[in-house]
């Protein structure tokens, strides 16, 4: 069994004998220019992989600003959150507007455990709010940077059998059209709008509130365990189905996943501790800079480290366990497949990864999400799901996920996540939503000067 300490100089040691034949390069990526010619500075999203240089950057504080803002500024307007979506969604070169002041919480009902919050709340804020009211999110995804808004309009989720992604939790929204119109839209109320405009990308108005059906807070039992992949395969639908939260990390050319689960629980705090994640990452970096001309002695140090893992325990809030910190920057592509069809396809894709791609270390993410009915544009829109999301570290290339990933996704019926890469545009997605048709009317209705449409937006609501 090899320590942490061990495995570094071990495979620090392998590479520095075979550092001739063995180092791995990284390609140089164009690092584009902090201003444009016209003075703007740059904006850039996440992951750095998409930027623009808008030429006005607007916060409006009140909702009288907002429209006046709507009203008055150059097109495209976009709406930017956190800007951690992985596509050019948010990109533009006319008007940047973000919501940050319309952050916090509005009301509650402690019966009911509904809350109803202002738009821009980051995800960690909205834990640690809800939690002074008795409250916790359904789901929570793997970070809680993003915006409560940017969340939402992307179709954002974690993972669960029985639990929709956060959107299926949104009982109602208040959206400001381009116009100035504001609307109250739920299930009975603007109706259409709601199912419309809910995962809306952007391109139906801006959200100012949410009104969010939660659970009462509780305990929440976190288990991290290492096991051959094969097994986890194995006891794939076992796990989903028995546990609240169930996912898990497969872990290119070493035969091992990492499971994660998550279950409510009346135990007493045992804190988390500290975040040992991007240590992990950074090792299999080196093993892949060191070793990747070895794929079996790959795996060997792989399997020596994960036997001495343990498992990883902690009790505390939902909110504080299930999201983690990401410092170290990937591209992402995640798409969400027919749950059972989840399985066949990760083996597809390990298989061409371990065959082609030797530069892959990342770990691959698959998780399931329940199906819903409240938007239409969801991507698990009245199907149960299965999502699988690839990774490349932010220096490497990533044309490998279009390449060579995503005609896998599409050959089983998988649909995007919306605020990840992918190659699709409107006539794909008329296929995979029954009513893309209705949606994009909707949207016309409601822009009809297309002031939100970016290049990005134009491609998918087919205007290019
Ligand atoms: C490290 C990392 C981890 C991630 N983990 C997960 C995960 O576990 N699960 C998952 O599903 N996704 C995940 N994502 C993807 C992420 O949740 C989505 O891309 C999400 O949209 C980002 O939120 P944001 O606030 O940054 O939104 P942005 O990327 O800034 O914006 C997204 C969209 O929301 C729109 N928008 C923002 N505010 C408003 C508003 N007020 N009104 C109308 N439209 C608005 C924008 O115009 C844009 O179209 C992850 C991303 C990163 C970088």
């Amino acid at each position: 069994m090899l320590n942490r300490r061990q495995f570094l100089s071990f495979s620090a040691a392998s590479g520095a004998s075979l550092a001739l034949s063995a180092c791995y390069k990284a390609p140089n990526h164009p690092v584009p220019a902090s201003q444009s010619a016209q003075g703007h500075y740059i904006w850039q999203n996440w992951a750095g992989s998409e930027y623009a240089y808008p030429s006005k950057r607007l916060a409006p504080s009140t909702l009288e600003e907002l429209k006046t803002v709507l009203a008055n500024s150059t097109a495209p307007i976009r709406c930017v959150g956190a800007g951690h979506s992985f596509n050019a969604q948010c990109a533009t070169d006319g008007t940047l507007l973000a919501l940050d002041s319309f952050s916090g919480l509005i009301s509650h009902d402690a019966q009911q455990y509904t809350a109803t919050v202002k738009a821009g709340t980051r995800l960690q804020q909205l834990g640690q709010l809800l939690e002074q009211v008795g409250q916790d999110m359904v789901n929570i995804p793997d970070i809680n940077k993003q915006t409560l808004a940017g969340a939402i309009a992307t179709g954002t989720h974690g993972s669960g059998y029985a639990l929709p992604a956060l959107h299926g939790r949104v009982q109602s929204f208040r959206l400001v059209t381009a116009q100035g119109q504001e609307l109250n839209c739920s299930a009975s109320e603007n109706a259409e709008i709601y199912h419309a405009a809910l995962v809306g990308l952007g391109s139906f108005g801006v959200v100012t509130e949410y009104t969010l059906e939660n659970w009462p807070l509780a305990h929440t039992e976190r288990q991290v365990t290492m096991l051959p992949v094969e097994q986890l395969f194995a006891e794939w639908p076992d796990l989903y189905q028995k546990n609240r939260n169930a996912e898990f990390f497969y872990i290119p050319f070493t035969g091992l996943a990492m499971k994660v689960l998550h279950n409510q629980t009346d135990k007493a705090v045992t804190p988390r501790g500290e975040d040992k994640d991007m240590d992990s990452l950074m090792d299999l970096k080196k093993l892949r800079d060191y070793v990747s001309w070895s794929p079996s002695l790959r795996r060997r140090i792989a399997q020596m480290v994960a036997d001495n893992h343990g498992t990883e325990y902690a009790v505390d809030y939902g909110w504080k366990l299930l999201a983690s910190e990401r410092s170290v920057r990937f591209h992402e592509m995640e798409y969400h497949l027919p749950l059972d069809a989840q399985i066949a396809a990760l083996k597809e894709v390990i298989e061409v990864i371990e065959k082609q791609r030797s530069d892959v270390f990342f770990p691959i993410e698959a998780r399931v999400i329940k199906g819903d009915e409240r938007a239409w544009l969801s991507p698990f829109y009245q199907q149960d799901t299965g999502s699988i999301a690839v990774h490349a570290y932010y220096e490497d290339d990533y044309q490998f996920l279009y390449s060579l990933i995503e005609p896998i996704f599409k050959r089983y019926g998988g649909r995007p996540h919306w605020g990840k890469m992918h190659s699709l545009a409107d006539k794909d997605f008329a296929l995979l939503y029954p009513q893309w048709q209705q949606v994009k009317a909707i949207r016309q209705q409601l822009d009809p000067q297309n002031k939100f449409v970016n290049n990005y937006t134009k491609k998918i609501w087919g205007l290019a």
